[in-house]
């Protein structure tokens, strides 16, 4: 039997150090194995790991995959944006994750750009329709949102102002992907919105940036993690298996990929796709 027909991608950080950078070009090469439509690296809000978001973009392309590289616009100026944008484009590079970021602490320069739609219709004002271009989703709600409803009409204006498909921030509940999407609809927008996938490795982790991103881990779940303590293997084989079944309910759904964010690990990704009935 072949691999199931659903496109999936890879989401990598730029590494601090060289042993990271080590450990995520081992981390590639397994993941490449199957295939993926594209990696995307993340970028630093106030362009805090930009030479380095650089840097793996420029390995990813060179080793002949399809690269993409996140772009937050926040704390930013237009030249800085500019520059970037042709330096993707010289390169070659093909798709472009655009977003707001959050300023890190301490930075008090909103700059030149205040919202995620003001650079999607930058990047199409500069450089026309080269990019494909992601934009972020929030199937239960971005943590500032005035609103549910304030927070899908930011959704249209970004895809109005020239995105092609977006991706969305991980959730353990289905339905509110499928009911994001539907209200997307309702709205007249079609873009296809991926699902991003976030394996369960550690707890605490897990907890930590749920908080910061307003991600739900459902009661039962967090009571059941919580439970198991410091038995990080029983977290792990808890979280594969509600991650399979999270998958497979997607893919039932006709989700139009998986986009997975690694934390610069394969196993944990690999391990879902194996049980999904994905081969490198
Ligand atoms: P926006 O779409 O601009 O929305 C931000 C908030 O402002 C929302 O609450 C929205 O409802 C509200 N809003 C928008 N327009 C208006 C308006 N006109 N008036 C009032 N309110 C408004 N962060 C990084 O720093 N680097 C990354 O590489 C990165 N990658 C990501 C990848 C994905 C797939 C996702 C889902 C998130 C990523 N993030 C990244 C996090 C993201 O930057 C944060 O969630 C950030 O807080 C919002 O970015 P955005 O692009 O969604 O912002």
């Amino acid at each position: 039997m072949g691999n199931p027909t659903t496109p999936i991608s890879f989401e990598f950080f730029p590494p601090q150090t060289p042993e990271g950078a080590a450990k995520l070009t081992a981390a590639r090469q397994k993941l490449a194995a199957f295939s993926p439509e594209f990696f995307s690296v993340t970028f630093g809000a106030g362009g805090s790991t930009q030479d380095r978001t650089l840097d793996i973009i420029k390995q990813i392309h060179a080793e002949g995959h399809s690269a993409a590289p996140h772009l937050s616009c926040v704390g930013s100026t237009r030249d800085n944006i500019r520059g970037l944008l042709n330096t993707y484009k010289d390169m070659g590079i093909k798709r472009i994750v655009a977003l707001r970021g959050d300023l890190p602490s301490g930075m008090a320069s909103i700059g030149e750009f205040q919202y995620a739609n003001e650079l999607v219709s930058f990047i199409r004002a500069q450089t026309g329709e080269h990019f494909h271009i992601e934009v972020a989703a929030y199937p239960e709600f971005h943590p500032q949102a005035k609103s549910a409803r304030d927070d899908m009409l930011n959704y249209k204006r970004k895809i109005n102002a020239g995105a092609n498909s977006a991706i969305t921030q991980y959730f353990y509940n289905a339905d509110a992907y499928f009911r994001f999407v539907d209200e997307t609809r309702k709205l007249g927008v079609e873009a296809p919105i991926v699902p991003g996938i976030m394996p369960i490795v550690r707890y605490s982790q897990l907890a930590r940036f749920s908080e910061m991103c307003g991600a739900e881990i459902p009661r039962w779940m967090r009571k059941t993690m919580e439970g198991y303590g410091d038995d990080v293997e029983s977290v792990q084989n808890f979280g594969l298996e509600i991650v399979t079944k999270l998958c497979e309910k997607l893919i039932a759904g006709g989700v139009p990929a998986l986009h997975f964010y690694t934390l610069n690990q394969a196993k944990a990704s690999i391990d879902i796709l194996q049980n999904l009935g994905y081969r490198a």
